[in-house]
């Protein structure tokens, strides 16, 4: 089945519980470039990705919204695909967990699970957590989930169970086979202890909500998430179908030689899709690489630190080469990296207008000065040991660059290359073709002539090696130097000496203008103004579970960290400070406080503090306004248990009446954190 002249790699389909940002980007971009080198080899190659579109919190998410799961769904994989359009992303499908013919071969794998005694009937009590869609080891109502940190719901269901302890073994001894099935060696050797810590029978349904594939003939129960997410690899490419042209093109592609993932869903990736293929009798991916985290001038990107970048603003300014080159020079593949729009410009100034640039209009303006336009016929009698030692380096710099870029070692490539446009740019200083061309007599015409065939061989090569990674502005570069359509070159051909005397050049023009310091402003402008736009708007996000930017399949910034962080202070709290005097108890027990949960929860308009909410205290619902706003987000408050004060005095803040107070912790800069319960607590309890 294995056809080893194809290449299928893919990205997680992203969760579309967060809009797209400049983490989906940097897992995407790495797949582009990989996709876009493989094609330049020649190789068949299918590029996937998609969405992920089912489960509770988007259940939740669209409720919050006042729109339908579709409407939803539709919207943020939409945006997803627009970027991608926009990037020209040269992916081969775009997949999404809600099309037919998905779901369809999501039932079929079932089903063949099913057949084959590897799902059983079962029930379950206990602990679930939400966010990750996973019932966990935690004991007792409210718990925090293990994996997360978040509350747990009690829950009690009757599932369908996967025989996953049946499957520890095979597993194991699969793992012992194939040594590079998980990359990095890091993240290898944990999910082989995870592993041999033993394997428990994993609930793949669920009957708590609705929006999912339904479970074949029996359709109270929907398939869980990670079931339905992981067989996208396989139902993209026709799994499920009868339909010829479907089978023929899952026989060629499948199974997949790269599945790209961020660190955190290692686990579904590395354990559970192995498990679900070996117990259905499918082929195993070859290889399934985490990258690390994309973080922001060194901290987590999260929604609730309002530091999430999106793609679109580098997009606006420097353009897309700028970050594709960024992000994989830059960040040292399988790390955490940093994003900065300081590092952005240092580095787009530095190699690309410096360096690359310089080397490009300057041998190609030196052509069209010197030589009419037509590459020049180097003299063998003229030939110096520094054009051997470019001629060396070149050839090396191809061997070199083919094997880091095929250990995923994007940065040292790069670094390689440029190492080559550094000895150019020198050779080029050094040999002073400008001086050359000053003497008039027929050696020295001869000389410049085979300094500048060199310089420009180096660059033709430098230009087709990077080609996957910055792509346009190295076709335009190719363009230049007369040789048409970069996507011709066979890579595998790539040599030095190949470009032929008396080319003709295409029009000379600079390709990178260069960046100004105003720039970074201007960033960090727009994205202010995106921020605060996607305020405005009604912004798609989870309600209630508190699920932070929230990617299941994807995430590849960091995910989870921020439920565990506090909440916010209440426009009425911070007046009231009791001061230093002792009070009595029946002086503190006049303030009558009770447990109430947030049902709705708003921007006020025109007041970037405010936050309206609506907040059932058992015996009625009250509405509040707290100060609050630049805490906390509304959607991630709808859900949460607070203390109210009760039976405070209304009053009008902004014209709206406030019925009552939240009570919050206030931190020295005025931060509000709000108090809460690590138990499970009935709604109108009284606090004394
Ligand atoms: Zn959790």
């Amino acid at each position: 089945m294995d056809n080893p002249g194809k290449f299928y790699i893919t990205t997680p389909i992203y969760y579309v519980n967060a809009r797209p940002h400049i983490g989906h980007t940097y897992t995407t971009v790495v797949c582009d470039a990989i996709a876009r080198r493989q094609r330049m080899m020649g190789v068949d190659t299918f590029f996937l990705t998609g969405t992920d579109e089912h489960g509770q919190k988007i259940e939740r998410s669209a409720a919050a919204a006042g729109c339908s799961p579709k409407e939803f769904v539709d919207k943020i994989s939409g945006e997803f695909r627009a970027l991608w359009d926009r990037m020209k992303i040269t992916c081969d499908d775009f997949i999404r967990t809600t099309e037919p013919r998905h779901m369809r071969g999501v039932q079929a794998l079932f089903t063949r699970l099913q057949e084959r005694g590897y799902i059983y009937k079962g029930s379950y009590s206990g602990q679930y957590c939400v966010f990750d869609e996973l019932y966990v080891d935690a004991v007792g109502p409210g718990a925090p989930c293990p994996e997360c940190g978040r509350p747990t719901e009690t829950v009690h269901e009757e599932n369908y169970f996967f025989k996953l302890s049946a499957m520890q073994e095979p597993l194991l001894r699969f793992y012992a086979e194939h040594p590079d099935f998980i990359r990095p060696e890091t993240r290898r050797n944990e999910v082989v202890a995870f592993v041999r810590g033993g394997l428990r029978d994993l609930s793949v349904s669920r009957t708590s909500f609705k929006w999912g594939i339904p479970v074949p003939g029996d359709p109270r129960h929907v398939i869980y998430v990670w079931l339905d997410a992981l067989a996208n690899y396989m139902t993209a490419l026709g799994y499920g179908s009868d339909v010829p042209r479907d089978q023929e093109k899952l026989a060629r592609y499948w199974p997949a030689d790269v599945h790209m993932i961020g660190k955190e869903i290692v686990r579904f990736h590395c354990v559970y899709w192995p498990t679900f293929l070996l117990a259905a009798d499918l082929p195993l991916p070859h290889s399934i690489i985490a990258h690390g985290w994309l973080l922001f001038e060194e901290s987590k990107m999260s929604k609730s630190r309002g530091n999430i970048v999106r793609s679109e603003t580098i997009l606006d300014t420097l353009g897309q080469d700028a970050l594709r080159y960024f992000l994989l020079r830059e960040i040292v593949f399988g790390q955490d990296g940093s994003f900065s729009f300081d590092a952005l410009v240092q580095r787009f100034n530095a190699d690309l207008a410096n360096d690359l640039g310089n080397l490009s209009s300057r041998t190609l303006s030196m052509i069209s000065r010197y030589f009419q336009g037509e590459v020049p016929y180097p003299s063998p009698s003229e030939r110096t040991p520094a054009d051997e030692a470019i001629e060396i380096l070149a050839q090396k710099t191809i061997t070199d660059f083919q094997a880091q870029f095929e250990q995923f070692q994007f940065s040292r490539a790069l670094e390689t290359a440029w190492g080559l446009v550094s000895a150019v740019n020198k050779y080029i200083v050094e040999n002073e073709p400008w001086a050359v061309a000053e003497r008039e007599d027929s050696d020295s015409k001869a000389r410049l002539a085979t300094i500048l065939h060199t310089a420009v061989e180096a660059l033709r090569i430098v230009t087709a090696l990077v080609h996957p990674v910055i792509p346009e502005a190295t076709a335009r570069i190719w363009a230049q130097l007369g040789l048409g359509e970069i996507q011709q070159l066979n890579l595998r051909e790539l040599a030095w000496g190949q470009i032929q005397a008396g080319t003709k050049l295409g029009k000379v023009e600079p390709v990178f203008p260069r960046a100004d310091k105003s720039m970074i402003e201007r960033m960090q402008q727009m994205e202010h103004e995106r921020s605060t736009e996607g305020e405005k708007k009604t912004d798609p996000q989870p309600a209630g579970t508190g699920a932070e930017a929230g990617q299941r399949a994807t995430e590849a910034i960091a995910g989870s960290q921020s439920s565990g962080a506090p909440l916010i202070p209440s426009a009425g709290m911070s007046g009231t400070s009791a001061g230093p005097d002792k009070i009595t108890i029946d002086d503190f027990l006049k303030i009558e406080m009770r447990v109430g949960e947030i049902k709705v929860a708003e921007k006020v308009k025109g007041a970037d503090k405010l936050l309206r909410m609506e907040v059932d205290i058992g015996s009625e619902v009250r509405q509040v306004v707290a100060g609050i706003a630049k805490a906390y987000e509304p959607e991630k408050l709808v859900g949460r248990k607070v203390v109210i004060v009760a039976n405070l005095q209304p009053r009008k803040l902004r014209g709206l009446e406030s019925n009552g107070m939240i009570v919050a912790a206030s931190l020295d800069d005025g931060q509000p954190v709000l108090a809460g319960f690590l138990e499970d607590i009935p709604v109108g309890a009284k606090l004394k």
